[in-house]
């Protein structure tokens, strides 16, 4: 696709990467056959092409106007479109530019405004967000069915093994998942302690970074980054062999902290570093593979239901490898129709854009559910949560499930 930026954004990083990643587009349309909003709203303005056209033409000095905010702010961010494109297109790095700078020449109303602040103060919080839920849980029983839905019940965490072995690897705990699902690090570090890797968390760390960047809040998405890679920094000089992710969503962020902070002089290397130690802890799982199948019982567990997060199958292009651990570890996994798409989780888009977000639920339980699973298995905190809302199934997370199968 040829291009012609004006000049406010050819010279600058952002513009000249956007223009990179234009200029790959061949607008053959290949990605629109799975673009998840295309698919319900039928609008070419709705698919990857249409949106990727929209961002051309703003580049290139378009009034940028409230249809372009409402077609850009539609998408999910899923990247589904990047798996199916045979261009290489990375769309969610344009999109990511693209409503940086629609942001920043429209203005929002206060509602949508207040709303977006709200999200991006309270979420990465986890203080904050650990008050509310307390306070949500308490009045779950007056609360409207809807709302109410949204609130998970607690379920405790197992405890933490002690520090003992040499080997050691870092976790992230995040921004909402010690509040919502407690029990998720807490199964990964006693699968990990079984297999000789002490789990580390470190304090100071937090928020990924994701919450604030894909609400076009650059700078500060960029803070929590550089906090959290003060905070690890010091247990990777001692030598931590790996930044473990149990969350699919900021684990595709994390792996992208060397490139978004490659102009900063300061972090810059560090950055870099930290991405290639950072994988999704299936990625570590599957590396431990042999250790990790003598552990297992070989008794049948029923069926499972696999939610692949498109952060997890799009965003970090990991595919089939839960699936197989699952499986050795004797789950029955059922089949899901339409795995590519996204289940409207999305990060804050299913706060934002809920009429699509419930729409695209329903359809993820219907496929997830086809085959009677006795429960849902997933990899990211945000699916989760937002599948859990819609079915009396029980949705966890993936390792609490190997976890029940270890050998005790
Ligand atoms: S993003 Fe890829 S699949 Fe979509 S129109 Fe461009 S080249 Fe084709
Ligand atoms: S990221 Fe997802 S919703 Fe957005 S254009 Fe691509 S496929 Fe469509």
């Amino acid at each position: 696709m040829q291009t012609n930026l004006i000049d406010l954004y050819k010279n600058t990083a952002d513009g000249q990467e956007a223009e990179a990643i234009l200029r790959a587009c061949v607008h053959c349309g290949f990605c629109t056959a799975t673009c998840p909003t295309y698919q319900l709203l039928g609008n070419e303005l709705d698919s990857p092409r249409g949106r990727i056209y929209l961002i051309k033409e703003m580049l290139e000095g378009a009034e940028i106007t409230e249809k372009t905010v409402l077609h850009l702010d539609r998408c999910l961010t899923c990247r589904s479109c990047e798996t199916t494109c045979p261009s290489g297109v990375q769309y969610g790095r344009l999109v990511d530019i693209g409503r940086a700078i629609a942001e920043e020449k429209t203005s929002r109303s206060p509602w949508q405004a207040s709303q977006r602040w709200l999200l991006r103060t309270l979420l990465p919080r986890t203080a904050i967000f650990n008050f509310l839920l307390g306070l949500g849980r308490l009045f779950r029983p007056l609360l409207p069915g809807v709302l109410a839905r949204n609130i998970p019940v607690a379920r405790p965490a197992k405890p933490w093994p002690a520090t003992r072995h040499a080997r050691s690897m870092l976790v992230l705990e995040g921004c909402v998942q010690p509040a919502l699902a407690p029990a998720t690090n807490a199964a990964a570090a006693r699968v990990l302690d079984r297999l000789g890797i002490t789990l580390l968390s470190a304090e100071k760390a937090g928020c990924c970074g994701a919450v604030s960047y894909h609400l076009s809040a650059h700078a500060d998405g960029l803070d929590y980054m550089r906090r959290n890679i003060d905070a690890w920094w010091p247990y990777i000089e001692q030598g931590t062999e790996a930044v473990v992710m149990t969350a699919s969503g900021c684990g595709t962020m994390v792996k992208e902290y060397g490139h978004l902070l490659r102009h900063d002089p300061v972090y810059a290397i560090k950055a870099e570093k930290i991405s290639g130690l950072t994988q999704d802890l299936s990625e570590i799982l599957a590396a431990e593979k042999d250790a990790l199948l003598r552990l297992l019982t070989t008794i049948p567990r029923g069926k499972a239901a696999f939610h692949s997060p498109c952060s997890l199958q799009h965003g970090q292009k990991i595919t089939g490898v839960i699936e197989e651990l699952l499986s050795k570890a004797g789950y029955e996994l059922t089949p899901v129709a339409d795995k590519h798409l996204c289940c409207g989780s999305a990060g804050t888009y299913s706060i934002l854009q809920q009429d699509l977000s419930q729409q695209l639920l329903r359809n993820k339980l219907g496929a997830l559910q086809s085959g009677k699973p006795a429960q849902i298995a997933s990899a990211n905190i945000g699916c989760q949560a937002h599948l859990q809302s819609g079915t009396d199934l029980p949705v966890r997370h993936w390792i609490e499930l190997i976890e029940e199968a270890l050998i005790d």
